[in-house]
């Protein structure tokens, strides 16, 4: 048994402009491949080795932790897009939204000063803590919201590698190009 490397659920070219065919070659093809080999590679032979990626993540450490966090990371991060994303939310969303932040565009704007803010390496993530309050938060390198006993809703991946290629350093023009392609629906379902 091994975990597995989920297919992108797009075409390579479906993101573009915002997100270029060469950027999801590198970042899908290189570095989400490389996440996934290195859990494999650690887990033959040990207690992990039938286990569930979730299970990996919360009940590993060290470089396993790390990788699986990655592994599972970048599989959430592909289905927070869509070609066919961007946009407003559903009224629905909408109206949940505003209860956390006032509305659905101080959302994105709160998540855009988190993205900006985090220095080096990490993620921003759309949050449903245990309390059931919607927040924004970043987890540098590798981090997870799971790991605090937190649902993952949303996230956007502030890694230079994401988004060198087609913004080098802009970070912010990035976000611009995430909002485009955000995936209102899965956000829609993981809040359930
Ligand atoms: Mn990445």
């Amino acid at each position: 048994m091994s975990i597995n490397f989920p297919e992108l659920p797009y075409t390579f070219d479906a993101l573009a402009p915002h997100i270029s065919k060469e950027t999801l070659n590198y970042h899908y093809g290189k570095h989400h491949k490389g996440y996934v080999d290195k859990v494999n590679k650690a887990i033959s032979d040990t207690k992990f080795q039938n286990a569930k990626l979730e299970d990996i993540i919360l009940e590993g450490d060290g470089m396993l932790l790390a990788n699986a966090a990655q592994a599972w990371n970048h599989t959430f991060y592909w289905n927070s897009m869509s070609p066919k994303g961007g946009g407003e939310p559903g009224a629905e969303l909408a109206k949940e939204l505003a209860k956390h932040f006032g509305s659905w565009g101080e959302m994105q704007q709160t998540f855009n000063e988190k993205a900006a803010e985090l220095f080096g390496s990490g993620w921003t993530w759309l949050i449903l803590n245990s309390d059931g309050k919607i927040t924004i938060e970043d987890r540098i390198e590798e981090g997870n919201p799971m790991t605090d006993g937190k649902k993952p809703l949303l996230t956007c991946d502030v890694w230079e590698h994401a988004y060198y290629l087609d913004y080098k350093n802009e970070r912010g023009k990035y976000l611009d190009g995430f909002w485009q392609l955000v995936n209102w629906e899965f956000l829609e379902r993981n809040l359930g």
